[in-house]
């Protein structure tokens, strides 16, 4: 190991005696109180420099060994420390990939900042490289979302949509001007090629299942047709499958992230339908009318370059959350925002009884009670407990489906 002083994280005296780590409420920390001697051991983790030789050098500067193991430990404790050299073969390949890692050095500076363990931010990475996502909808929000997806480092996005490029797909880091005409689902596929840090792992034979499953760590629902954006028809398959899916898409002028369904454990589409024809009992013969209106008349539908843009940005920053092993926000709730005043909420989506999905009998499990701490505005986010707690849901990246 060779450690170093997370990047990330700018430093900065508060006295004599006090170090901050840190900028914002929501990962900034102080250290302290620390003699001259142990400060200035602290430019020393810069990850050139194996255990050994920081003790050896920490004797220079009268630090006894003790000292210098108990400084390391605290530091790594605190989640301040990363590793510039160890790591799983994974890994080791990864940082063997130079115009790569220099595409994401931003990402993984991100990384480290919401992971503790040294090393783990480049785990991520390179399991990002080994995942499977599926985006359906290749309009301005899906094509985009999916992009962004594969230039974070995700290893394969496959996108599926029917039909062909109109000119009023197009937007920025998705379908490109020059793709109008060509069919949807490989101009989308071009582009999520496009914008890869590199060529995807090469892997066995496509296998979609032993049993039906189609593999997908992930799959992002981002319908073009607004009314299944606003009333998303359940995903039956999905939660048959036990497949984690998340929704997105823009209905009028609001833009919808979320929920963020983990099959049998969170609220799905199916409990959202149950829970408004509850408080709503014309809400089914509604989107039967809206339903039938849209496969009578072909209309171009609302959908504001910038927000659509938006949200695909927010879904996806929702989506890595969840394949680096996290449970965001999405989970249980539909983010919202509507045009003009943008002013971002999240509603919750409780498990519904009636929902064959299961997901209410498992209302007082753990994942249904982080979902129901993250209500919360995102004005409010900061470093409250709450969002720490939120934040410390870790599961092990690529993990939530045993058959991954
Ligand atoms: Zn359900």
């Amino acid at each position: 190991m060779a450690p170093l002083l997370k990047p990330a994280l700018r430093r900065g005296w508060r006295d004599l005696n006090t170090v901050q780590f840190g900028m914002t409420p929501a990962h900034a920390m102080t250290l302290g109180p620390m003699d001259t001697a142990t400060g200035s051991f602290l430019e020393l983790l810069n990850g050139t420099r194996g255990p050994a030789l920081l003790r050896e050098e920490g004797r220079q500067l009268d630090l006894p060994e003790s000292h210098v193991d108990g400084l390391l430990e605290r530091l790594s404790r605190a989640g301040l420390l990363d590793d510039a050299r160890g790591g799983s073969p994974a890994v080791e390949t990864l940082r063997r990939k130079k115009k790569l890692l220099d595409r994401l050095r931003p990402d993984l500076a991100s990384l480290s900042l919401t992971t503790s363990e040294p090393g783990e931010a480049m785990e991520l990475l390179a399991t990002r490289r080994t995942l499977r996502v599926q985006v359906r909808g290749a309009g301005r929000v899906g094509a985009v979302l999916a992009s962004l997806l594969s230039a974070a480092g995700i290893g394969e996005v496959d996108v599926r949509d029917g039909g062909h490029v109109e000119p009023w797909d197009v937007a920025p880091g998705g379908l490109p001007a020059e793709s109008v005409g060509a069919r949807r689902d490989e101009a989308a596929r071009r582009a999520v090629r496009h914008c890869a840090p590199d060529n995807p792992l090469r892997r066995g034979p496509q296998s979609p299942s032993v049993d039906g499953d189609p593999g997908f760590s992930l799959v992002v629902l981002a319908p073009r047709d607004d009314v299944s954006v606003h009333a998303p028809p359940s995903a039956d398959t999905f939660v048959g499958s036990g497949t984690p899916h998340l929704y997105a898409g823009v209905v009028e002028g609001t833009g919808v992230v979320g929920p963020l369904v983990l099959p049998g454990e969170t609220s799905c589409a199916g409990c959202l339908h149950e829970w408004r024809t509850d408080r709503d009992p014309a809400w089914p013969r509604l989107v039967a009318q809206w339903r039938s209106g849209a496969r009578r008349v072909r209309r171009v539908p609302p959908c504001d370059l910038a927000l659509a843009t938006t949200v695909a940005g927010l879904a996806a920053a929702h989506a890595l959350a969840f394949l680096d092993g996290r449970v965001p926000s999405s989970a249980g709730a539909r983010w919202e925002v509507s045009l003009p005043a943008l002013n971002w909420h999240a509603r919750p989506v409780w498990a519904h009884p009636a929902c064959p999905c299961g997901a209410a009998e498992k209302g007082k499990g753990e994942l249904t009670s982080i979902a129901g701490e993250s209500h919360e505005t995102m004005t409010e986010q900061g470093p409250s407990k709450k969002s720490r707690r939120t934040a410390a849901a870790a599961r092990p990246a690529g993990t939530w489906r045993a058959h991954v």
